[in-house]
């Protein structure tokens, strides 16, 4: 039998008895799959593995204890025979022929009816790959073609409408780097009607939505806000009703300074459907692209996360508890003052990242006392992330004096600074 003689089809089974002669675990499959699509599955078969007593004892399926009889085929619409006895399986296709039903003979494929093709679901899409009589061929096509999904990487966007309302996923995009985004945002982002975008995070991304995919630009900058958050959380709120998916592409994680939580509430208090998927915040993975890392044994156990315009004056002011700085720029001195006046000794070293992951990051670093005369000098800008504490000694690019070498035992293999560097990045 020629593949190309197949007719591929969906059978919808929900409510329809079928028959899975056998329990054996190729049985046990068929028997879950069937289920899964809601047919009312007697399995027929002396023995059974755990997997269908399970489902048996648990009200799911119908277990009959005993051999098979031509009389079973009287009610299903659909039959798997997977005894493991060719004889057997070979007598139930065979009945089943005669009475028109379409049949699955696991020990025959080249005289089966029909044939089970290897089957993924993601998201809404299910795709079912039928490789010729190769079975491994077709999971590995169908494994490749789900990760793609999976990523985002296929366009899985709805064509058509759905008649109900639509949803909002708070997406956390990272610092800019869209290697950095996750699986599951890359997804969302391939399935959005509309993406509400801001100025940071991974703006590349956006130049590959499909085409018709409408993008609505929210982006802040410090003290200049372009769409006030709280139009920002009626565009998130009309979109959705109007139907569509939405993704509000956040730079960053959605819930560190991001004002996720906000919008999340606006959502549920207008009955929108709301997701928030975390992404990799620039208050930790900003330093690491200048090599720092916010904890090191030895150098730092904790670290804070503030903003430039906090008072700072309640955090530990030690050089071994790392305080790394959102939208501090215009800030920088005032809030060096405050840690010094909170007992930072001057010589903590201090880094300003600056547009992390771009291929213009750059990095300065002097001393508490030092760093803000040193930022005006060459003119630092947002956005950058301010790192304070003994962590910036560990960056290749601290200055010979203010740096150390990392101090690893023996038995640790010593690797790059950071462990995802951006461009230009020495190591
Ligand atoms: N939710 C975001 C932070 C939003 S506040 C997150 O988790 O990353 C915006 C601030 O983030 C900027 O002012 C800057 O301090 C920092 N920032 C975000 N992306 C950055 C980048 N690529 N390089 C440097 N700083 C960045």
């Amino acid at each position: 039998m020629a593949l190309m003689d197949i007719y591929p089809t969906a059978l919808r089974l929900l409510g329809r008895p079928v028959l899975v002669v056998g329990g054996g675990k190729v049985a046990a499959r068929r028997a879950k799959g069937l289920l899964d699509a809601g047919a009312l599955v007697t399995v027929v078969a002396p023995d059974a593995v755990d997997a269908v007593r399970q489902l048996a004892d648990s009200g799911l399926l119908r277990w009959e204890p005993r051999e098979y009889r031509t009389q079973d085929l009287e009610t299903p619409w659909f039959v798997q025979t997977a005894t493991g006895v060719a004889v057997v399986d070979a007598k139930v296709s065979a009945e089943a022929e005669e009475r028109r039903i379409w049949c699955v003979n696991a020990s025959d494929h080249e005289n089966s009816a029909a044939w089970t093709p290897a089957v993924a679901s993601v998201a809404d899409v299910k795709i079912a790959v039928n490789a010729g009589a190769d079975p491994r061929r077709a999971m590995a096509v169908r494994d490749a073609v789900a990760a793609a999904l999976d990523e985002g990487s296929l366009p899985l966007r709805h064509h058509r409408r759905a008649s109900t309302k639509g949803t909002v996923a708070l997406v956390g995009g990272g610092p800019g780097d869209p290697g950095l985004m996750t699986v599951h945002a890359r997804r969302l982002l391939a399935e959005a009607d509309v993406v509400v975008a801001d100025r940071l995070g991974p703006r590349s991304v956006l130049d590959d939505l499909p085409e018709g995919v409408r993008v609505i630009e929210v982006g802040k900058t410090p003290g200049h806000h372009p769409v006030p958050q709280d139009e920002i959380n009626r565009i998130l709120v009309r979109e959705a009703l109007a139907g569509n998916r939405v993704v509000r592409l956040k730079g960053g994680d959605p819930y560190v300074l991001g004002r996720g939580g906000e919008e999340l509430a606006f959502c549920r208090e207008h009955d929108v459907d709301v997701q928030v998927v975390s992404g990799v915040t620039s208050a930790i993975s900003v330093p690491a692209a200048a090599g720092i890392p916010v904890t090191h044994r030895g150098l730092a156990t904790g670290f804070s996360v503030v903003t430039g315009h906090d008072e700072l004056g309640n955090l530990p002011a030690r050089p071994d508890h790392t305080v790394i700085l959102l939208m501090g720029v215009k800030s920088l001195a005032r809030s060096m003052a405050t840690l010094a006046a909170s007992g930072l000794p001057a010589d903590t070293p201090v880094a300003i990242v600056e547009r992390g992951y771009a291929a213009d990051q750059r990095v300065t670093i002097s001393t508490a006392e030092g760093i803000a005369s040193r930022a005006a000098e060459v003119g630092v800008e947002n956005p950058a992330v301010i790192v304070v504490g003994d962590v910036v000694r560990l960056s290749p690019y601290a200055p010979e004096h203010l740096r150390v070498t990392p101090n690893l035992s023996s038995t640790v293999p010593v690797s790059s600074p950071g462990s995802y560097l951006a461009p230009g990045t020495p190591r």
